[in-house]
This record gives C-alpha cells, sequence and structure tokens, in this order.
C-alpha cells in the first residue's frame, strides 16, 4: 500500500505549510489535498471507533472549532505507508512524542495533537474512500 490518509487538524493549520514541507521532505508526495469545515458528524462517523471514550465529545469539538486539510500521501516505492507516515507523526501525545516528529514539532496536547494519519491499510482506505473520491487504491 503505498497510500494514505493525512488530516491536519484545525489547531495545527496555522503551521500546514511546515507540515507539509517536513512530509515532503522525509520522501512522501502529496497527491491531492482539500480544505474542508467538518461538521460534528462526520467526525463522529469517522472516529467512530472511539465512540464510547470518556474523551470522544471534546475530540470532536476539537475537530470542528476550525477548518482541516485533508491530504492524499504517496510514496513511490512504498509498501508500507501507512506505517511509516505514523512513524513521522509520533505519538498521540505530543508530550511523548519524539523529537523531530510532526507531533513533538506541532502539537499542544493530546486532543490537539496537530495531526491525523491512518494506522494501518486497512484504515488509509475507510479513510481515503470517506473523503476523496476517484483515487486509486492499488
Ligand atoms: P489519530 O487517529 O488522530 O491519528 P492516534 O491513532 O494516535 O490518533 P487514537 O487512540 O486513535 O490515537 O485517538 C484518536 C484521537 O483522539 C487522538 O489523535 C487524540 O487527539 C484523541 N485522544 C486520544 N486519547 C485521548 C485522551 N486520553 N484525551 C483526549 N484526547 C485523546
Amino acid at each position: 500500500m503505498n497510500l494514505t490518509f493525512s488530516l491536519i487538524k484545525p489547531g495545527a493549520m496555522q503551521h500546514c505549510e511546515e507540515i507539509l514541507m517536513a512530509i515532503k521532505a522525509e520522501g512522501f508526495s502529496i497527491i491531492a489535498m482539500k480544505t474542508q469545515h467538518l461538521t460534528f458528524s462526520q467526525v463522529e462517523i469517522f472516529y467512530k471507533e472511539h465512540r464510547d471514550k470518556s474523551f470522544f465529545h471534546e475530540m470532536c469539538e476539537g475537530l470542528t472549532q476550525g477548518p482541516v486539510l485533508l491530504v492524499v500521501i504517496h510514496e513511490k516505492k512504498g509498501i508500507e505507508t501507512p506505517l511509516r507516515f505514523r512513524t513521522l507523526l509520533g505519538a498521540t501525545n505530543p508530550k511523548e512524542a519524539l523529537p523531530g516528529t510532526l507531533r513533538a514539532r506541532f502539537g499542544v496536547d493530546i486532543n490537539s495533537n496537530a495531526v491525523h494519519g491512518s494506522d494501518s491499510k486497512i484504515s488509509a482506505i475507510r479513510e481515503l474512500s470517506f473523503f476523496f473520491s476517484g483515487i486509486e487504491i492499488g
């Protein structure tokens, strides 16, 4: 799988140029992107596996407080692109993320952790199809 899905969260949109540059510097390319202000119900569906978690409402509020950037990431010879991209993201909590990772650099706290990336090939297929049509997923 040489594609993955990423989302720059509202709290990090002010840094989106820098984030995109850091992504490209790691050898990924961006084949599509669009800005969108997500609705609460879109986020509820997108993150439905977390709906019973204590932080679910707070997480949905954070993701709807302003526009996000939805990004299709590609790697020319990638076979594990979702996993490699997650390494660049860093740990969920920016305070635990390795220095140099996107969340360590641009995250504020666990809820406002700058960037999302699909956590597996199956998630990437679902998430890419959720926001983009016409992407050829091989
Ligand atoms: P993402 O799915 O956004 O890439 P992740 O896979 O690293 O993140 P998940 O466990 O799937 O982490 O959590 C989804 C999102 O929910 C996280 O990105 C984070 O913003 C938020 N979140 C996770 N745990 C907490 C928590 N304990 N308190 C507040 N928000 C949380």
